[in-house]
């Protein structure tokens, strides 16, 4: 196995350090990747609609049944376990060393892998909320049958439509939440990216605010940013991430 001795050094002597993550960290969890050539975009859909409209915000005011079938049966991995990625990550939140993670994913797996403090830019699926009287449900809430008129989730006290708290395709980031990755980024004295091909908004403009001199990029494919980088390591990034935090 290849030790990454540089990298280990670098987050040994440092205790400012934030992780910035996408899809490639889940990938690792078993969840496919929305945009690689094998991932739930060039999937054939049954419903005669591209993924994209159907996570779009227009398509679910419209169609929420076919919504809710294909968000439960393509989004939704209520199996998947943190990998080596997630508990390392956890681990170093603990020790006082990692301020925060932001990230791209809509899993949770980085809560179930330990970490607190997550900046989850579009949402997450374990939160879901009615749209009428916003009172908060589970992920189990709007899984079961019950709760359900045909797929789609209704509210328990008021009978509402209830929404993931997920940002769907049209609809706006969070403000609050992208001052708060834009903030943690640029007081991070390391930044370590992960999992990400850095091509989509926002992911290459956070880069823009990290003011340190220490990027290290973990990605298994060549980004954009590869030349911008202090260090850059193409492989899996929980194999990485074990071997370099005990
Ligand atoms: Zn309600």
């Amino acid at each position: 196995m290849i030790m990454y001795n540089d990298l280990k050094k670098i987050i040994d002597e440092n205790d400012n350090i934030v992780f910035f993550g996408g899809a490639g960290v889940s990938t690792e969890s078993g969840i496919p990747d929305f945009r690689s050539d094998d991932g739930i975009y060039n999937a054939v859909t049954k419903y005669g609609n591209s993924p994209e409209e159907i996570i779009s915000r227009s398509f679910f005011d419209r169609n929420p049944e076919k919504f809710y079938d294909y968000y439960k049966h393509n989004l939704i991995h209520a199996g998947a376990k943190p990998n080596e990625a997630h508990l390392a990550l956890g681990r170093l939140e603990a020790r006082g060393k990692l301020k925060a993670v932001v990230t791209q994913n809509i899993d949770g797996l980085h809560q179930m892998g330990g970490s607190k403090n997550v900046i989850e830019v579009h949402g997450s699926v374990l939160r879901n909320y009615c749209m009428s009287c916003h009172a908060f449900y589970d992920l189990e809430y709007i899984m079961e049958q019950k709760n359900c008129r045909g797929q789609t989730p209704h509210c328990e006290k008021c009978g509402g439509m209830i929404k993931p708290d997920v940002v769907l395709y049209q609809e706006p980031l969070d403000q609050n939440v992208l001052s708060a990755a834009v903030s943690a980024i640029a007081k991070a004295d390391v930044l370590i990216v992960g999992g990400t091909s850095l091509v989509v908004y926002p992911a290459a403009g956070f880069l823009n605010y990290y003011r340190g001199g220490d990027l290290i990029l973990i990605n298994k494919s060549i980004t954009d940013y590869d030349s911008k980088a202090k260090m850059t390591i193409h492989d899996s990034i929980g194999m990485v991430m074990r071997s370099v935090v005990d």
